[in-house]
């Protein structure tokens, strides 16, 4: 959850003139998910080895044409998603060198007004694992009006694409708020609407230990784990989480690099939170 208190923290970074490059020229809203693709294909040439591979890539497409929320994997395997939202920000660079240290991959939500503020961020994230929209200022969708709704996904996923050198695939909406209609506008758009399988509760003000307890005890094959950039007791808690992944010989992969390896089935996903065991958090809240 991105606080009044962050965000208003954050515009004084940007009016302060750190990082923010204004150099992107702003997407208009309504593009498609084609210009997206294209743009990737103009910046392929200066990034890196994509982290995700087309089959990756691939088995989230087919996913997300089923235009079903997802809450976990298939869980046959012994790979975990940490995903982490509302970045970037000032934790962004720390979370990556730990995650580098321990050889974890992670998602990253991004929401898109916050693209900017970090130089390079968002290509090192991709390099890392994968970025996903997470809209462009936040808000809770279900509480808009269609058109704006579907304004928020599209053009953070044409800026996000810009930024970062690749389609986007991946789409979470700011605190878990789905509804059948933000279903369709992630599908139309090309994008799996990924919800989550435990919540640390970082966004609900647990201190590090609680998060690392909270994550820990959601560790299991094919779980996607939310998490929050932008917060200190959270980068604290990955000194507990990442050696207990190893000490539990599990992976912390990206998702598209889980979605092709254990993917859920259909009905898996048409159960929802059900579908993922009992161990699924409350989807509210977080996000
Ligand atoms: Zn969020």
């Amino acid at each position: 959850m991105l606080t009044a208190g962050v965000l208003a923290v954050l515009a004084v970074v940007v009016l302060g003139g750190a990082g923010h490059s204004g150099g992107r020229s702003e997407p208009a809203a309504g593009s498609t998910g084609g210009s997206a693709a294209s743009t990737a294909g103009r910046e392929g040439t200066r990034s890196r080895t994509a982290p995700s591979s087309a089959a990756q890539i691939a088995a989230v497409r087919r996913l997300a044409a089923l235009g079903l929320p997802l809450y976990c994997a298939g869980r046959r395997g012994d790979m975990v998603a940490l995903t982490f939202d509302d970045g970037p920000g000032p934790y962004t660079n720390l979370a990556i060198r730990k995650l580098e240290k321990h050889r974890a991959r992670a998602t990253f939500f991004l929401v898109g007004r916050n693209l900017g503020l970090v130089r390079g961020a968002v290509r090192r994230e991709r390099a890392l694992g994968a970025v996903g929209d997470h809209t462009w200022t936040h808000p809770l969708l279900t509480q808009l009006a269609p058109v704006a709704a579907e304004s928020e996904i599209v053009r953070t996923q044409v800026a996000l694409a810009q930024d970062s050198g690749a389609p986007v695939v991946l789409f979470r909406p700011p605190y878990g708020g789905r509804s059948q209609a933000i279903d369709q506008v992630a599908r139309r758009h090309g994008m799996l609407e990924v919800l989550w399988t435990v919540d640390s509760a970082d966004s609900l003000g647990a201190d590090y230990a609680g998060i690392a307890r909270n994550v820990i005890s959601g560790l299991h094959g094919g779980s996607i784990i939310l998490m929050h950039e932008n917060r200190g007791q959270t980068i604290r808690a990955l000194l507990q989480i990442l050696p207990e992944i190893e000490r539990r010989h599990l992976r912390a992969v990206s998702l598209p690099e889980l979605l092709a390896k254990d993917p859920p089935s259909v009905a898996q996903l048409h159960a929802g939170p059900a579908g993922c065991g009992a161990r699924v958090s409350a989807v509210r809240g977080g996000g």
